[in-house]
């Protein structure tokens, strides 16, 4: 190859690089990239929130707490071995904007995005240290169909690339679809509590230690009516996870 060539073929490369840049900007333009916490556009290197979004997630701090709230949500319902939320939930806040967007505008990677950041803090509290199994709460399979996607399974990836374990969705099912069903499970527990989640493959739990996942904590109803067939199943240590709590 001589020198005319060599700077032809920089030239070409140049050129390249130009065109895929422009492209680039062109599409940024059709299809801006905006935050999920504020709507602000997003630089090249953010993804899902913004930098100040993240410097200013409204944090529980829990995992610093001897007992959080999170974990007295439980006590006499369900034997937890440790529970934690990552963000406080209020009504405008910038969780209540993110996790609509996670729940219903397709922005799963922003569940990605949370659970690391959470997980990221958790792990280095020493948090849920002998983790063999995570599972996302499950939502009814006609619901799930409607959306598209389950929500904390999107949360519970994000932990997972930050606690190297697995994710299992094919463990615990919800065999009742409406959410009345769950808060009259917290009332009548005999009977609600047990049918509203079901386990398959039995097997796969027995003395696991799980770590249980959803979107948001209220009162605790939904994770307790999943957990109690979690330790049926023979898991040994119960943990859960939740984004954010109300
Ligand atoms: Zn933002």
């Amino acid at each position: 190859m001589n020198l005319s060539n060599i700077g032809a073929s920089k030239l070409l490369q140049h050129l390249f690089a130009v065109v895929i840049s422009l492209f680039t900007d062109l599409v940024g333009l059709l299809y801006p990239r905006v935050c999920s916490g504020c709507n602000a556009h997003l630089r090249k290197q953010e993804e899902n929130l913004c930098l100040l979004c993240l410097h200013q997630l409204p944090k529980t701090y829990f995992w610093d707490y001897d007992v959080n709230p999170v974990e007295k949500l439980f006590w006499g319902r369900l034997n937890v071995s440790a529970a934690c939320a990552f963000l406080h939930f209020e009504e405008m806040n910038p969780t209540q904007r993110m996790i609509h967007r996670l729940k219903y505008d397709g922005k799963t990677g922003v569940g990605v995005a949370l659970g690391k950041e959470f997980a990221a803090v958790l792990k280095e509290k020493k948090w849920f240290s002998d983790l063999d199994l995570i599972i996302p709460v499950p939502l009814h399979v006609t619901k799930e169909a409607r959306r598209g996607y389950n929500q904390s399974a999107f949360v519970a990836e994000g932990i997972s690339h930050v606690y190297d374990a697995p994710v299992r969705t094919n463990i615990l099912k919800r065999t009742v679809a409406s959410e009345s069903q769950t808060r009259k499970a917290r009332f009548d527990r005999s009977e609600n509590v047990e049918s509203v989640f079901q386990v398959e493959y039995n097997g796969h739990l027995k003395g696991k230690n799980v770590l249980l996942v959803d979107d948001v904590v209220t009162t605790g109803a939904t994770l307790e009516a999943a957990g109690i067939q979690l330790i049926n199943a023979g898991v040994n240590k119960l943990y859960i996870a939740t984004l954010a709590v109300a």
